[in-house]
């Protein structure tokens, strides 16, 4: 067998946690054969739920869950981590200002990226979850400069599989025949889902679906606002179908994306089609020898340029609240 890789969790007593952790345990996030360490970490409150949760997984006897170790002091939840998901984070409560959120979420994730920093495994790779996660993920990356800047990426996976399956109900397809759909910018309402270099059943998408208004009043509200109505139909958030999507990332990160196709993830900008330099934003990407790449060269039409101008300005306006607050 593999050596057993080590895979911390924050936020392991949370919804998506408990939706997360058993998957993880199972073998599906690094595959059947990999043995898998896990470290949890909770704030104090969380950590009794959190050993509940354990106690849970001990009763599942899964033949590749090696340890379960649970901790509120990050420089020990990511002791020798291989893979980190950071998933706990502080929601808005009523009538917090954007600038309070970004500050209450810059205490959490700069000192856990100080603790990657000094005490994960060599070759960590972190997926934000917690929101804002791109702007979690930018502050997590700058208190960690030891560690390379790529391995710092937010969660934009649950918005491309929500984007694929309304496109495939839309040209009564399987998902399975929807590919090279992109999320680009913010994981947020500003959010861009581009169908303009979908292919579906080989065909483009967009010449497919021929209808402009579809896209723009029905296709990306529903996309970008599916988190709402998903509260508003469980009275509760998306939570199985958010760790679904972080399985999916890691995994395709590790094991690669395959040939013919893309995905969509926030990894940090080269550059590339106009998104500045350092920001974490959503792009079109493989995955190749265990690396995030940028799919180059795709031709961007004024209908896509406005809608990821808008959504890169926002990461650009929460970049610099975050640079203000002293964060990066
Ligand atoms: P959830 O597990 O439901 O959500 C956790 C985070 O994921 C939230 O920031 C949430 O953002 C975000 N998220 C991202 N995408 C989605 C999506 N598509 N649907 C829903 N959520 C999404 O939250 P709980 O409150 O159940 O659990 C949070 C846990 O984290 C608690 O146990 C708490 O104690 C813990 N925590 C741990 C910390 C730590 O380890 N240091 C720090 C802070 C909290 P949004 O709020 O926008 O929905």
């Amino acid at each position: 067998a593999r050596t057993p890789v080590t895979v911390t969790v924050t936020g392991a007593a949370g919804q998506i946690g408990y939706a997360l952790l058993f998957r993880i345990a199972s073998g599906q996030l690094l595959g059947a054969d990999t043995p898998v360490k896990l470290r949890l970490l909770e704030i104090p409150q969380g950590v009794k739920a959190a050993e509940g949760t354990a106690m849970e997984l001990d009763d599942c006897a899964f033949p590749l869950l090696r340890s379960i170790d649970i901790h509120d002091d990050p420089r020990h939840g990511f002791d020798g981590a291989n893979v980190a998901l950071l998933v706990g984070a502080r929601p808005r409560t009523k009538g917090m200002e954007r600038g309070d959120l970004l500050e209450a979420n810059g205490g959490i994730f700069k000192p856990q990226g100080q603790a990657i920093n000094e005490v994960a495994a060599d070759d960590i790779r972190v997926l934000v979850v917690g929101n804002p996660a791109n702007t979690n993920a930018l502050i997590a990356r700058a208190a960690a400069p030891d560690v390379p800047a790529d391995r710092f990426t937010a969660m934009t996976r649950l918005d491309h599989n929500r984007a694929i399956t309304q496109l495939a109900k839309k040209l009564d397809a399987p998902v399975s025949e929807v590919k090279k759909l992109t999320i680009w910018g913010n994981h947020s309402a500003t959010q861009y889902p581009d169908v303009f270099h979908a292919e579906v059943r080989g065909e483009n998408a967009a010449a497919a679906v021929n209808d402009e208004a579809w896209l723009n009043d029905t296709f990306i509200p529903t996309v970008a606002k599916r988190g709402a109505a998903i509260i508003e139909a469980r009275g509760a958030s998306s939570a199985a179908s958010a760790a679904n999507a972080a399985i999916d990332h890691v995994h395709d990160w590790v094991n690669g994306t395959p040939e013919g196709d893309w995905t969509s993830a926030g990894i940090v900008s080269d550059g590339s089609y106009g998104v500045p330099e350092g920001l974490i934003s959503s792009f079109p990407v493989v995955s190749r020898n265990g690396r995030w790449e940028i799919v180059q060269g795709l031709e961007i039409n004024e209908f896509s340029r406005t809608r990821i101008d808008a959504s890169v300005a926002e990461l650009i306006e929460e970049r610099d609240a975050v640079q203000k607050l002293g964060l990066i």
